[in-house]
């Protein structure tokens, strides 16, 4: 069947929810992995019934569906490999709080950054953070169980979501837990949508845990000798039982580029020096005693430390990590940005394995990162218009995935799988296990319709960039 046949029939259901303007296709065509594929129209659906319809409609036709919120996903996890209709929920922004169970009613489009700022007016606190937390959705956060900065004391997305309305790739209405803060009636079909990438089904609505909002914050930023001299101090932080709200890692690549950035060295005197981004948050007293504790160990071991509680003095501790991140493109154009993790004892080995690849395949490597958790923000540049380059990147790339599965971790920690990593997928997991996931996806979509082609179909697309477009994130 054309696919043609399939939109007019979709047109029919629809209506005017349903763009097949060039305009539209093209901006539901990539996300912020740029890499680019036009879908054959998109729906802005009104309800669930008509997700419902869509995705029945998907069925009868066979046209794949990709579902988008924010479309900020940095594997191409959100770009419609296989073209088909992208089903677009970005505008689905409805959010109830209540004060007193502490809990958010949100609708899939409701931007992170909005349920924090409200969560917050009502003396509530969502902790999970991702950077891209002003574009993100909620829905695209759960679907890749977004991190952020916060995970080594409060967890990821899972550890937020009680409950998930939706729609089944056959177009069945489902609703996984209810808002109960306890739940064991059945196979837990919530935890298993969290992460799926959107290849088991629609996320519609979710009930969202809260925390109290902390009374009081600290920030602290230190800076070291050397990478080693900061992973260990990470460890004497952790070992003393103090759990930062925050705990950032900038190798000295990464301070360089926030420096060349703003003109200035981060430490009078002491240019280029990796350093740790510490937050700590709670009761007052609790904070006052946790930085107390945590100022002994910096005198110890940093060779420079400043540290506040004011707001405006904070921003300008936090200008390194806020600026290291786009500056690296002074470095090249392309970045192959991975979220590896590693456990703590491994943390060295991985900075210094890094290191040495950056220098055996000539290709600058900036990397930062969450190192309460492990998870590690590694930058491999290069110019894609340099052939050599990019192999060496690539080659830089592979050596990295290996060495992180050898060093007992992962290869994704945050961002997902999408396109850009399923060539890495085998390195982490067994045939078993991949057998098992492929046959939960065919039990739950018998005919590949949501999402195809991500996770398990290695697509050799992470040295492409079929479209140059500036986003809204895009730091320059
Ligand atoms: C500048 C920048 C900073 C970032 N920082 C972080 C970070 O700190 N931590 C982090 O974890 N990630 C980060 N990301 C990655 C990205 O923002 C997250 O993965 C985010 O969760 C994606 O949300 P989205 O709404 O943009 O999803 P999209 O990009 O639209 O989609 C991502 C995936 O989710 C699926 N999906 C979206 N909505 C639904 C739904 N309603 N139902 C089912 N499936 C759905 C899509 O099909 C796709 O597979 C960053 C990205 C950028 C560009």
């Amino acid at each position: 069947m054309s696919s043609q046949t399939a939109n007019r029939a979709l047109r029919r259901k629809l209506g005017s929810r349903v763009a097949t303007d060039e305009n539209s296709r093209f901006r539901a065509s990539f996300d912020g992995s740029k890499l680019a594929w036009k879908p054959d129209a998109v729906v802005r659906p009104a309800s669930e019934d008509d997700v419902a319809v869509v995705l029945k409609l998907a069925n009868r036709h066979r046209v794949p569906v990709t579902t988008r919120g924010g479309g900020s996903s940095l594997t191409g996890s959100a770009s419609p490999v296989n073209g088909g209709w992208v089903l677009d929920l970005s505008d689905w922004s409805k959010l109830r709080i209540d004060p007193v169970a502490g809990m958010a009613y949100a609708q899939a489009g409701v931007r992170t950054g909005q349920l924090q700022r409200a969560a917050e007016k009502k003396g509530w606190f969502y902790p999970p953070d991702p950077s891209s937390k002003e574009f993100g959705t909620l829905g695209g956060n759960i679907a890749c169980n977004a991190g952020g900065m916060r995970g080594g004391k409060y967890g990821v997305t899972r550890d937020y979501v009680l409950a998930l309305r939706g729609v089944l790739p056959t177009g069945e209405p489902v609703s996984w837990s209810r808002d109960l803060r306890k739940y064991a009636a059945g196979y837990n079909m919530r935890d298993l949508w969290i992460g799926s990438e959107g290849t088991l089904g629609v996320m519609t609505e979710a009930v969202l845990r809260l925390v109290p909002k902390p009374a009081a914050k600290w920030t602290i930023l230190a800076s070291f000798n050397n990478e080693t001299a900061a992973l260990r101090t990470v460890k004497s932080i952790l070992g003393a039982r103090l759990v930062p709200s925050i705990l950032e890692f900038l190798d000295r690549e990464s301070v360089a580029c926030a420096e060349a950035a703003t003109g200035r060295p981060v430490f009078a005197g002491q240019a280029g020096r990796p350093v740790l981004l510490i937050e700590l948050d709670g009761h007052a007293m609790e904070v006052e005693e946790d930085r107390l504790a945590l100022l002994d160990i910096l005198r110890e071991r940093a060779t420079a430390v400043r540290d506040t509680s004011e707001p405006e003095e904070a921003e300008a501790l936090w200008e390194v990590r806020r600026k290291c991140s786009g500056a690296m493109f002074e470095l090249g154009d392309r970045k192959l940005n991975e979220d590896v993790v590693v456990p703590l004892r491994s943390q060295i080995k991985l900075i210094g394995f890094i290191r040495r690849i950056s220098r055996e395949t000539r290709t600058p490597i900036a990397t930062f990162g969450h190192a309460a958790d492990g998870n590690f923000h590694v930058n491999i540049m290069y110019h894609r218009a340099d052939r050599d380059a990019s192999r060496r990147a690539l080659r830089a790339l592979n050596a990295l995935m290996k060495k992180v599965i050898e060093l007992g971790g992962a290869i994704s920690g945050e961002h997902g799988i999408g396109l850009a990593k399923t060539p890495f997928l085998e390195l982490e997991h067994d045939k078993a296990e991949i057998a098992a996931m492929r046959a939960v996806k065919q039990a739950l979509d018998p005919n590949n319709i949501l999402n195809p082609g991500k996770i398990f179909e290695v697509t050799r697309v992470w040295n492409e960039t079929p479209l140059t477009v500036r986003l809204p994130w895009d730091h320059r």
